[in-house]
């Protein structure tokens, strides 16, 4: 089967979204072309954001490949799944622009996971995939008929079928990804780098995948849930692919980057600095010691909350006191140059403790930000506390709700984020 992969061209207007706007690798169509090749289809791999292709020129480009099937994720890559932007505009457009011309339409990403008829109805495609996509697609490109795959919704008879919940890949044997050298090499951006101007193309990787938490606002219940870990050889087979193309940074996308002795060690023999998000609770000194000798100048680190009771609020199941975890944050930063903590508002915080703390940080060289309520994503734990379990309107709920909020954040984002139905008006001329 010849089947086209698409990261469309994205744009973000009027949006609440909270990912970072750059283009970054599209990992989970990177896996999908390895898993889809190794079972002899052909596979034509085109991302518009990174290439700065039009939409128009984007769907010309795939439909002049004659895919027998056409995929299209609705979020701008892996990495952000689990604060993608609420609204299907961009891939919606894609699709518009494709006319017809892509065979069987297949969406994939986080929108679907939990919405299928939703997104289905919204972008007008054949198939949603719910769940992590690469081995699913896989399966579709196999298929007879894609009911007979689990994990989907397929237009039946004038209905949607759903044939199952949401997927999770193996991924702990995926094979080194192989990106085009031409996306690497305009890859200028360096995901969540603030000590040094990039010199060099920045690369995105993935070492593991889901996490053993399930703090309330973590969106990952319907997607990269269970932590994985990825065998080695072919994760740094794929990084000494990205060194050779000119690589020299890495973002690590895992929800959680643990402490892994053998990567650290790999990595330190290389010439590649790089970021990761962790939980610094999880890190002892002796290893944020290897961290920094390994080339990490950046961490992302959620603290979330500074009282055991707002840590407690958030299920974050953490072990530390506040000033432990300050402790550790402040060793963090003698070995690595940035380190941010997450702060995230909760009721009852008290903001001269927040002030403090934030200047005690700031003082040590340690960023943490102003702390905000977060939107209550579908895939969430706070979603189901809210509103109970997500429905087919449940982005729309989580939108309203937020918008709600609005006035009380408004040093988040400078423009005032339009209404859902106004942002997917174009998916609602179906
Ligand atoms: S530790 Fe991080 S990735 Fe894990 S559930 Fe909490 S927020 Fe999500």
């Amino acid at each position: 089967m010849r089947v086209a992969l698409v990261n469309p061209t994205w744009s973000f207007e009027g949006s609440i979204y909270f990912g970072c706007r750059e283009p970054h690798l599209p990992l989970e169509l990177g896996a999908a072309k390895v898993l889809l090749e190794r079972a002899g289809h052909r596979v034509l791999l085109v991302d518009g954001h990174i290439t700065d292709t039009p939409l128009t020129a984007l769907a010309d480009q795939v439909a002049d490949f004659r895919p027998d099937m056409t995929v299209v994720t609705t979020a701008p890559t892996y990495l952000f799944w689990r604060c993608a932007q609420p609204e299907l505009r961009i891939p919606r457009a894609f699709l518009d622009a494709l006319a017809g011309r892509g065979g069987r339409t297949v969406a994939v990403g986080p929108h679907g996971s939990v919405t299928p008829k939703a997104t289905a109805e919204k972008l007008g495609v054949d198939v949603v995939v719910r769940g992590e996509c690469e081995e699913v697609i896989a399966d579709l490109a196999d298929a007879d008929d894609p009911a007979h795959v689990p994990g989907v919704a397929v237009r039946r008879d004038g209905e949607i079928l759903v044939t199952g919940a949401p997927r999770a890949a193996a991924f702990v044997d995926l094979p080194a990804i192989d990106w085009p050298a031409d996306w690497v090499a305009r890859h200028h951006h360096h995901h969540h780098r603030f000590e040094a101007a990039p010199v060099g193309p920045g690369a995105e990787v993935e070492a593991s995948r889901g996490c053993p938490y399930t703090c309330s606002f973590c969106a990952k219940i319907d997607y990269r849930d269970k932590y994985r870990r990825r065998a080695l050889e072919p994760l740094i087979a794929e990084i000494d692919g990205l060194i050779a193309q000119g690589a020299r940074y890495l973002y690590f996308i895992d929800e959680i980057f643990l402490p892994q002795k053998a990567l650290l060690e790999a990595l330190a023999e290389r010439p590649v600095e790089f970021g990761i998000q962790t939980r610094i609770d999880l890190w002892k000194p002796e290893m944020l010691d290897l961290l920094g000798r390994a080339g990490c100048v950046s961490i992302e680190a959620g603290v979330e909350s500074l009282t055991v009771e707002g840590r407690a609020e958030l299920d974050k199941n953490c072990r530390l006191t506040t000033d432990e975890l300050a402790e550790r944050l402040i060793h963090a930063r003698r070995r690595v140059p940035f380190v941010q903590a997450n702060l995230i508002k909760v009721a009852g915080d008290d903001p001269d403790l927040i002030a403090d703390w934030r200047s005690r940080m700031h003082a040590a060289g340690v960023w943490a930000n102003d702390p905000v309520p977060l939107y209550p994503y579908p895939s969430s734990p706070d979603y189901r506390k809210l509103f109970g379990l997500p429905d087919e309107r449940a982005w729309e709920r989580a939108h309203d709700h937020y918008l709600g909020l609005f006035d009380r954040m408004s040093d988040i984002q400078d423009d005032r984020p339009l209404p859902l139905e106004e942002l997917e008006a174009p998916c609602r001329m179906a």
